[in-house]
């Protein structure tokens, strides 16, 4: 007698299966498409700037399909839709944010993981990419100067890198069980200290913690945007009086406006007097620290308590993948392991890592598989010259701004560049000029990211509106950044004409 049930499974057909033969062919016919696109990115529109009304016309106001349609329809349809209207961050001319070109080997690293469909939660369920995850982990913290035999986890993105630091941290430091009795555990609350230019990711993670945004100490920074060593010890003195438990201070390497570097050896060697945990938000600059040249500051991340990398910006992957760091090795499985009954594992595998128990997250990705080939593919050498390109294109883009009459530098960092459009003719130091002039570059900024052939973003600094290129692309070159100013003071010209009002008329003498 044969089940029925059993009859049934051999006649199994899916609709979310695919035969091989349908797959080849998709596959093939998909990477061709993908390998055109890849080659048509210079002569592409960035952007093709459409109202959210629009792209939503292309998908169609439709409901949920009922029944099924076919993959090679569906792929034909889909690939061009996304080439033809999607923001190009792999244009050589895509400068904006801290948003790379993606190398496009991890666009096939992420066929590769999906495919496997690793579930790096439980090594025994991820046998081989637990194992590259580590070795990507111990290899980005060489590649930065910091200790390979550190612990450390791959995650989605500078934030949460940056929130796993934020809870390791406060399991750390808290003198009680936090992780049973909660922030309110003991009589001091718990405070952080952080420069006025950090990244947004400091107030998301006291607000989820339960701190309350409250518990941030804001640190204000000098002129070229470095947190002010006077002034934290100055506010640590006063909380420590007021019954305060100061627990971090965070140092950016490379903020998310200019790209300044904090005094990072100096905050380290204070939190080691305070007994302070000392994270560094690397998400865009730390790869930097690979290079012999790099600002002595970046050359220290190795005193960090944590460090948080972003690999989907400065070492080129596809979004998503970055990741922490600690050389405190227990610090992220004390802060976040639970042993629940239904995970029982051979206690003979002791050395192998279950990454649930190391963050937040449970069922995870299989992320590390593209920075890993990135790292093997470009090597440390690799890296040094991309990150060094950037470098000098940045710079010698400050340079030109600097030497062109209509332009105004304001900073380098990195390969950050910032400036703005000064009309001739105006003085920019005259207050009355200065809400104008942050009137017509913001104008011009939206003209150029709307027009489609440079995309550049924005900082404010010192209520000053800036243009801002951060070059994390290699598909930039000398001849894309050389076309830059004179583009921008085009549109400059044509704004201010039309935009200049009564007060600051053109002075007919001048011309
Ligand atoms: C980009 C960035 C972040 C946030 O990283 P995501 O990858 O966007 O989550 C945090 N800090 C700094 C300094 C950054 O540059």
């Amino acid at each position: 007698m044969t089940d029925p049930a059993d009859a049934q499974s051999r006649t199994r057909r899916s609709s979310l299966d695919m035969p091989a033969e349908e797959f080849r062919a998709l596959g093939h016919a998909l990477i061709d498409d993908i390998a055109s696109f890849y080659e048509s990115l210079p002569g592409r529109r960035l952007t093709d700037a459409s109202t959210p009304e629009a792209i939503r016309a292309l998908l169609g106001q439709r409901d949920l399909p009922d029944s099924g349609e076919q993959a090679d329809a569906l792929l034909q349809e889909v690939a061009p839709l996304l080439f033809d209207h999607s923001l190009h961050n792999g244009h050589p001319k895509f400068l904006g944010y801290i948003t790379s070109s993606a190398a496009p080997l991890g666009a096939l690293a992420d066929l590769l993981a999906a495919a496997v469909n690793a579930n790096v939660a439980i090594w025994d369920l991820s046998p081989v990419a637990s194992e590259i995850e580590a070795q990507t982990v111990r290899w980005i913290a060489e590649l930065i100067g910091y200790d390979p035999d550190c612990s450390g986890i791959m995650v989605s993105g500078g934030n949460m890198a940056n929130f796993h630091a934020f809870v390791a941290a406060r399991t750390a430091k808290a003198p009680w069980d936090i992780r049973k009795l909660g922030n309110g555990g003991g009589e001091q609350p718990l405070t952080v200290y952080v420069s006025t230019e950090t990244h947004t990711w400091i107030e998301k993670a006291v607000d989820v913690c339960g701190l309350g945004s409250d518990a941030i100490r804001w640190i204000a920074t000098d002129r070229n945007g470095h947190l002010r060593l006077d002034r934290l010890r100055l506010q640590l003195d006063e909380d420590r009086q007021s019954g305060c438990l100061p627990f971090l201070v965070v140092g950016t390497a490379g903020s998310v406006s200019t790209g300044a570097i904090d005094p990072l050896r100096d905050l380290a060697s204070l939190c080691r007097e305070e007994d302070i945990w000392f994270h560094v938000d690397g998400a865009y600059g730390a790869p930097a620290a690979c290079l012999p040249e790099a600002p002595a500051d970046l050359r220290c991340l190795s005193l960090a308590d944590s460090i948080a990398v972003d690999p989907h910006k400065w070492l080129y992957c596809p979004i998503e993948a970055a990741c922490v760091l600690t050389r405190h090795t227990s610090a992220l499985r004390s802060a976040f392991s639970f042993h629940p009954d239904y995970y029982h594992f051979d206690e003979s595998q002791l050395s192998a890592t279950n990454y649930y128990e190391l963050g937040m997250q449970n069922s995870r990705g299989f992320k590390a598989l593209k920075v890993w080939l990135a790292l093997r593919r470009a090597g440390r050498q690799g890296y040094c010259d991309s990150i060094r390109d950037d470098i000098r294109l940045a710079r010698a883009l400050f340079t030109g701004v600097d030497e062109h009459a209509e332009l105004q530098a304001h900073s380098i960092n990195l390969s950050i560049a910032c400036f703005r459009y000064v009309p001739p003719d105006i003085a920019a130091d005259d207050p009355g000029a200065a809400a104008y002039l942050n009137d017509l570059n913001k104008a011009l900024l939206q003209e150029l990211q709307s027009g489609g052939h440079v995309f550049l973003s924005n900082a404010v600094a010192d209520d000053v509106y800036l243009l801002r290129a951060c070059i994390v692309n290699f598909r930039t070159r000398d001849e894309d950044i050389e076309a830059i100013p004179d583009i921008i003071a085009a549109l400059g010209r044509r704004l201010d004409r039309a935009m200049r009002p009564a007060n600051l008329a053109r002075d007919p003498s001048a011309s």
